[in-house]
């Protein structure tokens, strides 16, 4: 059945393949080389066993990153350290560092000046 992996987690031949697969690696989001794993992208349908097996299309990401990208999050390209929630798929920066921009510095200024805005903007929009 696609998408059911349970039992391909627990081969030997997949043990092997993704101990293989992140030897000398570090996590391609933030740099760590502690906690690795193969991450699979986001596939219609799911793999199925062989196609999860031949890594095709895997990167290296720790537990900690491959857990927020299941979220739907990103790292910051900036830090690489703060994560974000990318809105209709576009790069962007984490709330810290988008602060530090002359841009965000604006926005900052601005929820500082006028607290609880955010909230009642979003309401509007729907
Ligand atoms: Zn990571
Ligand atoms: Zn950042």
């Amino acid at each position: 059945m696609r998408g059911c992996l349970n039992d391909t987690w627990q081969t030997q031949e997949w043990k092997e393949k993704a101990a293989e697969f992140i030897k000398g690696k570090n996590c391609e989001w933030c740099g760590s080389t502690e906690n690795l794993v193969p991450h699979h992208p986001k596939r219609k349908g799911g793999y199925t066993h062989s196609e999860y097996v031949s890594l095709d299309g895997c990167f290296v990401l720790c537990t900690k990153c491959n857990f927020m990208e299941d979220l739907g999050f990103r790292i910051c390209p900036n830090c690489k350290k703060h994560y974000y929630k990318p809105k209709r798929g576009k790069e962007s920066l984490c709330w810290e560092c988008f602060a530090k921009t002359p841009f965000g510095q604006k926005v900052k200024e601005y929820y500082e000046k006028h607290p609880g805005e955010r909230k009642r903007n979003r309401r509007i929009k729907h």
